[in-house]
Parts: structure tokens; sequence; C-alpha cells
């Protein structure tokens, strides 16, 4: 009984879409290495430059890379101590708790993730030959998987708050920052809800 046995396969449309999931994520670890040999950076260190790109920056902790890189802390931190070699990223320990260290990209930091705006751009060409009507299952069949991939923690997501569960939207206008974070208890401001957060929860319809 495996997914690589095509006999298997032949009896179970649920292995076959399994095998076809290995065959992707192989042919996204290629597109990602050739973008990295152009600049010179492993895709670990890739993953990390977007992570600290996007993530709210009180999130942006070792544990929390470690978590989206799928890996332990001493791997995270490894990845971490070749991109500062690099003058990539920084590290600065939290005053109020100083066993906490935040992570921020440096100005040369920036400039190399703005040169990998166009990263995800050809997978995002092959998926344009699908049909609008078959993207839209497609996405719905691929937000479930990425939900049950989440409970069972192989998968970190990390989203914006406009479909949180835990955000309010405007309940405080006019203020510098009208919407409010129930988990938290924190209000927040347009550039704080534009980041993404490794608490999100969707908000179920
Ligand atoms: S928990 Fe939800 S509402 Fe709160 S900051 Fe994170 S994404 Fe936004």
């Amino acid at each position: 009984m495996s997914i690589f046995d095509s006999k298997y396969r032949d009896k179970h449309v649920s292995a076959r879409i399994a095998r076809a999931f290995f065959r992707i994520s192989q042919a996204i670890k290629n597109m990602l290495w050739d973008e990295c040999k152009l600049k010179s950076l492993t895709p670990a260190q890739i993953q990390t430059l977007l992570f600290l790109r996007y993530i709210r920056p009180d999130s942006a902790t070792v544990n929390t890379l470690a978590r989206s890189l799928s890996s332990t802390p001493a791997t995270a931190s490894g990845v971490l101590d070749a991109l500062q070699k690099k003058s990539l990223i920084l590290r600065k320990r939290k005053e109020s708790d100083r066993r906490v260290v935040f992570l921020s990209l440096t100005y040369k930091g920036m400039n190399t993730i703005q040169k990998l705006e166009g990263l995800g751009y050809e997978l995002q060409k092959i998926i344009e030959e699908l049909t609008v009507e078959e993207q839209e299952v497609l996405l719905s069949a691929l937000s479930k998987i990425e939900r049950l991939l989440r409970e069972k923690e192989y998968l970190l997501i990390a989203e914006t708050c406009l479909t949180c569960c835990y955000f309010r939207l405007n309940i405080h206008l006019g203020a510098e920052k009208p919407h409010y974070c129930k988990l938290f208890n924190i209000n927040l401001g347009e550039d704080e809800i534009s980041r993404e957060c490794p608490e999100y929860s969707e908000l179920q319809m």
C-alpha cells in the first residue's frame, strides 16, 4: 500500500492526488533552485527573507521562523547566521524580555527581497492556463488541504487580518489605529493589518 505503487494509485484517487503533490513540490523546488543560483542564496535563506518581509514585526522571532520553515530553532538560527554574515538581516533583543530576539531585514535585505518579487510568477503563469472555474475549484480544495495541514501542525499559515476571526474592522473610526484584534487585545493601524500574522484564524462563514 503506497502512493508510489501504480496499482494502488489506480484504485485510489486520493493516492493519485498525493503523488501529484509530490511531483508539484519537486517542480517548485526546481524553480526555487533556479532563482537561488541567480541570487547566491539557498531556498531556506530566500524563505527567511520573504518571511521577514511580510510577517508582523512582533512575530518575527526565531521560533516563529522555525515553524514557518518547518525546522528546529537551531536550524533556523543557522540560516539567520548565514544571512547576518551577508548583512541581510538584523537581530535585536526585546527590552522587556532579553530572551526574546526580534528579527528584521536590513536595507540591503530589503533590496534583495525586491529583486525576488518575480518569484512564483512562473508558477502563476502555469496556473493561468486553467480556466477561471478550474482555478476557483482548485483554490477551494487547496485552501481546505492547507487548513487540515495546519490543524495537524505540518504548516504555519500566516495571513493578514481582514479575514481573521479575531479581527474587528474600524471600531475606532477616525483614530490612528481604527481596527482591533480580539486575540491580542490591541488596536491596529492600516500598516499592521497588511502584515502576515502566524496566529491568524480564518473566519468561518
Ligand atoms: S490574530 Fe488575527 S486579527 Fe489579530 S493580529 Fe493576527 S491576523 Fe490580525
